[in-house]
């Protein structure tokens, strides 16, 4: 898909410029267990207003409500609250990156009681919850619509704001890997970098570096992996999954195994890669991805989750055998 200039119609572009003008106050969201997409566009938006003079608090509504260690080398964390210090009805409320008002997890409420919610998104399977929607299905990542707007706003791209920007751009097309990458993400990149961030300092941090327990903790995953050749319409399955003794056993908190699912989607005998996690509590999470011949979003979406058409997830409660039985019979090739 490409961008689409017209995905946002201009009158939307103009309503939230002048929301965000008259507000003192903006209260910003992202999705709950938020990653670089997610938290790079809430931050470098709340940067970019605060230096504008607005008063801004941004948050996600996770019960445990901590940033995962690989993005906290993102600048301004300081905007952060806690979802029990959020604005319980907004005047202007935000959301970024968030396809369903569900994703907003403890924030929900907070949202549903926003005068005025503007969805910030690039999810297809955007459900337009809010009051007005940047929704561009086009765009490499959520941080490029809040480039978008940032710009119409006239606010100042400094190298914290293109740092978070940057952040989200390079997460959600895989370093310029994934099909996402389109000439406007590549030019979007060009302007960021001018700004003066490092982008190998920010490669270094999102994907180079884990503590030694983690290789333990992806040997375990590795050695349980299945490779299903007659899966995914005989276009090949390969899965694995990670409990959370695994992770005690070697002492990795969840938020670092985040990265195993690129390590089992190379598998050149598997159209479709899954990974199941084991949270601290007992639920697990899915990571998705196909190479393009099966839409994993259609699969996921119908498990309650959601996603992109070749990286999307879910949660489930049922074991890794029993989560696996449901998922197995949904990825199926789109019809030629
Ligand atoms: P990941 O596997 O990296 O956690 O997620 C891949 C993609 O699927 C991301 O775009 C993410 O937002 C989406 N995704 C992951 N888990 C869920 C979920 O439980 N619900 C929804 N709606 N989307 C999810
Ligand atoms: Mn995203």
């Amino acid at each position: 898909m490409t961008a689409d200039a017209t995905a946002v119609p201009e009158a939307d572009w103009d309503r939230a410029v002048a929301l965000v003008r008259a507000a003192d106050t903006v209260a910003l969201a992202c999705h709950v267990t938020p990653d670089g997409d997610a938290l790079g566009s809430m931050l470098g938006f709340g940067l970019a207003l605060r230096a504008a003079g607005k008063h801004v608090v941004a948050s996600f509504g996770d019960r445990g409500f901590t940033v995962p260690r690989l993005l906290r080398f993102l600048p301004g964390q300081d905007l952060l609250v806690e979802p029990a210090a959020y604005p319980a009805e907004p005047s202007l409320m935000m959301t970024f990156d968030a396809s369903t008002m569900d994703r907003l997890g403890l924030l929900a409420p907070n949202a549903g009681k926003a005068a005025e919610l503007v969805v910030v998104d690039h999810h297809v399977s955007n459900t337009r919850f809010g009051s007005l929607h940047l929704v561009d299905p086009g765009a490499a990542s959520t941080t490029m619509l809040v480039e978008r707007l940032a710009g119409r706003l006239g606010l100042t791209v400094d190298r914290d704001v293109a740092t978070c920007l940057y952040a989200g751009l390079v997460t959600d097309t895989g370093s310029f890997r994934y099909s996402a990458t389109t000439p406007a993400a590549h030019a979007m990149a060009g302007r960021l970098i001018a700004a003066g961030l490092d982008p190998d300092a920010i490669a270094r941090e999102l994907w180079d570096r884990s503590p030694f327990a983690y290789l333990r903790v992806l040997g375990a995953a590795l050695d349980r992996v299945t490779l299903e050749p007659a899966g995914a319409g005989g276009r090949g399955l390969v899965w694995t999954y990670l409990t959370r003794a695994d992770r005690a056993r070697h002492g990795l908190p969840y938020d670092e195994v985040e990265g195993v699912i690129d390590v089992i989607r190379r598998v050149d005998e598997a159209e479709v890669a899954v990974v199941l996690k084991e949270d601290d509590e007992g639920g697990w999470n899915v990571s998705t991805r196909s190479k393009g011949a099966v839409d994993v979003a259609r699969a996921c979406t119908a498990l309650g989750g959601g996603g992109h058409p070749c990286a999307a997830g879910f949660s489930s409660t049922l074991s890794p055998e029993e989560t696996m039985a449901s998922l197995r019979p949904l990825l199926t090739p789109d019809a030629a």
